[in-house]
């Protein structure tokens, strides 16, 4: 037998990047398999921190199962993709669409996947929020494509800065991604800051990708307004799912709806549709819960409420953060995070994955870094908060601590 040849992962992967399940994550499962107790607070799955799934979802789902055994459609069963429709359809200002512009997938993450192998060539350019979702860059780079990051202005509540988006357009971009609400940042946009990303894309001609996952995950009166709504002349992919809303993300079910002009896109989005083709159909039962999510009580309000649970866990962590001296946090007016800055004058970190290790190999509390999202000066962490507010207080307390006494 001739010798094995060494396999490596392929070079597409160079610029792959996650983080949010990095090295820190492995080094937290070793400390767990060796007998402790770990907090982590690395990723938004609503489930580990006692949200239970709404009663209606789980019950159609496994009502669903003894029919839910064969392939379905490519982009969905039509009864989960008209239940897309009709909840767009209460948003009078949401351009309208059909259940052929939907497209159902296992998780927003397999649709944003699709799409950026659908889109791009090597060498176009995506503009992506930093800090970001780190998917967004990372499938950008696996699609061949260039990920240019526009800054979102931490002095402006985390908006996205206008002037830096059009200074960093060119001949070669082909999208822009937005990200309302923000993760990591919490930040809920602006009519006046959609509007000016409507009007970059409608004079440069670019496609509009709106990741709104956390629509309804809302705090302080913020409101969000969908990107679609902005630029119904434009071509915009909207992208949701049940993951963070219905607290059911290891379902992994989620959609994209495609609204605006679509004669100029034909062959793009017959790309998406033969990507649709080859993952052969979405997880069955999944598709059963959307119908379920939308049609039934929306519970994510009682939790967003002044007094909901989501509600008093991020003015936990928000209040905790900013009692901490060096240490800042704008506040999360949407979405499961808050996304702190170390002052650099009172905390020298050169390496925040560093900082996240140590922390964990000394407090068991699992954070990620701000570089993890795109973030190009390592004086950031982001902190999930879904844990119950004691909890929550508990281990920022612990990192304040922490940080009292490190050094690097
Ligand atoms: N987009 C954003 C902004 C997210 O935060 C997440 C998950 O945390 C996703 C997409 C992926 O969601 P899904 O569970 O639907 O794949």
């Amino acid at each position: 037998m001739s010798p094995l040849r060494p396999l490596d992962q392929s070079g597409k992967l160079k610029d792959v990047l996650y983080e949010i399940r990095g090295q820190a994550l492995v080094e937290a499962d070793r400390l767990e398999a060796e007998g402790h107790t770990i907090l982590k607070l690395n990723t938004g799955n609503p489930a580990v921190f006692g949200f239970e799934a709404p009663f209606q979802i789980v019950r159609d789902m496994i009502e669903s199962i003894p029919e839910a055994h064969g392939y379905s459609d490519s982009k969905g069963i039509l009864s989960a993709r008209r239940a897309v429709v009709y909840r767009y359809e209460q948003d009078p200002t949401f351009p309208p669409f059909g259940p052929e512009d939907v497209y159902l997938g296992n998780g927003v993450s397999e649709l944003i996947t699709m799409t950026m192998q659908a889109l791009l060539d090597e060498g176009d350019e995506v503009l992506i929020p930093a800090p970001d979702y780190p998917l967004w860059t990372a499938m950008t780079s696996l699609g061949g494509g260039t990920p240019v990051h526009y800054l979102a202005d931490e002095d402006d509540g985390w908006q996205p800065d206008l002037e830096d988006i059009r200074s960093k357009v060119t001949p070669r971009t082909k999208a822009i991604v937005v990200i309302n609400p923000n993760n990591p940042t919490g930040a809920v946009y602006s009519r006046e800051v959609l509007e000016g990303i409507a009007e970059i894309a409608r004079e440069n001609s670019l496609l509009i990708l709106s990741d709104e996952i956390y629509d309804r995950i809302l705090f302080d009166d913020a409101v969000h307004i969908p990107m679609a709504s902005v630029a119904p002349d434009l071509l915009v992919l909207t992208f949701n799912g049940l993951s963070k809303t219905y607290r059911v993300a290891g379902y992994r079910s989620g959609w994209l709806v495609i609204t605006g002009p679509k004669q100029h896109a034909r062959g793009f989005i017959e790309g998406i549709t033969l990507l649709a083709s080859t993952r052969l159909c979405p997880n069955v039962p999944a598709q059963h819960a959307v119908q379920a999510a939308l049609s039934g009580v929306q519970s994510i309000d009682a939790l967003i409420a002044p007094t909901g649970r989501l509600h008093e866990q991020r003015d936990a962590a928000w209040k905790t953060l900013e009692s901490i001296p060096g240490v800042s946090c704008v506040k999360p007016h949407g979405a499961l995070y808050a996304f702190p800055r170390l002052d650099p004058e009172v905390h020298e970190i050169h390496d925040d994955g560093r900082l996240v290790y140590d922390f964990l190999v000394a407090e068991h509390v699992l954070l990620v870094q701000g570089t993890g999202f795109n973030w190009a000066t390592p004086d950031h962490l982001r902190i999930v908060t879904l844990p119950e507010a004691r909890v929550l207080s508990e281990a920022i307390e612990r990192l304040g601590n922490f940080l009292a006494s490190y050094r690097q």
